[in-house]
């Protein structure tokens, strides 16, 4: 099978980004699935360990002083000496703000073919069949590169495992960057953060709450049961605007675009430009207390209630049944 590339991002902290597994198993949709790493020298072993672990089936291991050092640059020079080496027929990023950046400046370097915001992926012949969802998720479109090697941003939990674990080869090679090329990183500020949830755009399971909620005290609702399932929260526009959460947090046309495996809803009516942030979720659960709410019809299971009477009840009953 031919060789696919994926970039696999690493925290400043040396641990996977997750979206690791959902990288490698678009990558395993169109071959065999190939991780490539960027990490200070020394450092990758366990990072491929765990990577095989993901169904790796080769790890490219770049070692590259300047990590942390430069932005975005290691992790392009990796991705052009892995491409060198492999001769991929595809190579699948993250749709992050780093992703994006590597895939953009890789196609100049070896003249490929982008396609961006994937949710899906598939073979056709020897043709790689990128699906994407657009203009606020009304179409769902395919394209296909027509020049050089397709290089697809995929869309964090659209495309999932799992993969098969796998004892991986692992390449190990010196990359290097050009600091006068790149931007050097001069300090680097850790925001806190006091959330332990998942990240939104990340998470499997997202819980949102809109105007319905009627507070921001209110909105704890939301917060409750993000908590018992372990999920992220995301909101509504009408309810940032409102003050109940800050616009980190909303989900939509001009907020994050999500695609977990479970969206709940609470509280929204379901405009068009809160759907197009959410409507690839794999399943949504809507809960309103309008029956011809739009949010209705796009909910694969909904509930024609009030948030405050069912909400409660939903968490008892996650609960209960963690104890049994
Ligand atoms: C250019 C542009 C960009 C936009 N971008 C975004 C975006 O990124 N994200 C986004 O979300 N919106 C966006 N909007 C706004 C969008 O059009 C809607 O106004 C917004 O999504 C409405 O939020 P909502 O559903 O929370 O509020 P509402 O439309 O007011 O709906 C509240 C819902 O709660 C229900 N409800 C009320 N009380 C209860 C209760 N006690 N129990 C159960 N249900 C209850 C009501 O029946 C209603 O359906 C954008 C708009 C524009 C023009």
């Amino acid at each position: 099978m031919s060789n696919i590339l994926a970039l696999i991002e690493v925290t400043s902290t040396g641990s996977l980004v997750n979206t690791a597994p959902g990288l490698l198993a678009a990558a395993a949709k169109l071959g065999t699935p190939v991780a490539v790493v960027t990490v200070a020298p020394g450092t990758g072993t366990a990072l491929a360990e765990e990577l095989g672990t993901l169904g790796a089936s080769q790890v490219f291991v770049a070692e590259c002083e300047q990590v942390g050092a430069v932005l975005g640059s290691p992790q392009l020079e990796a991705l052009v000496a892995a491409t060198t080496a492999l001769t991929p027929v595809a190579i699948v990023v993250a749709n992050s703000a780093d992703g994006r950046d590597a895939a953009a400046r890789l196609a100049v370097r070896i003249h490929g073919g982008l396609a961006v915001d994937a949710v899906d992926l598939r073979l056709d012949a020897d043709r790689v069949v990128v699906t994407h969802s657009i203009f606020g998720g009304a179409y769902v479109v395919e394209s296909v590169v027509e020049g050089g090697i397709p290089i697809v941003t995929v869309r964090s939990g659209a495309i999932q495992g799992p993969v098969a674990a796998t004892t991986p080869t692992v390449t190990t090679e010196t990359v290097t960057v050009d600091e006068s090329m790149s931007s050097v990183i001069d300090a680097v500020h850790e925001v806190a953060t006091s959330s332990t949830r998942p990240e939104l755009r990340e998470a499997t399971t997202v819980v949102s709450g809109g105007r319905g909620l009627g507070s921001k005290e209110s909105f704890e609702l939301v917060d409750r049961l993000a908590d018992a399932l372990g999920a992220a929260v995301g909101a509504s526009r009408a309810a940032v605007d409102a003050g109940y959460v800050p616009q980190s947090l909303q989900v939509g046309q001009t907020g994050s675009t999500v695609s977990p495996q479970l969206y709940i809803a609470l509280g929204i009516s379901g405009a068009i430009q809160h759907r197009a942030g959410m409507q690839t979720a794999k399943t949504i659960v809507a809960i309103n207390k309008d029956p011809d709410a739009p949010i209705f019809e796009i909910a694969d299971y909904g509930i024609v209630g009030d948030v405050f009477t069912v909400v409660p009840q939903l968490i008892d009953a996650i609960q209960n049944r963690a104890k049994q």
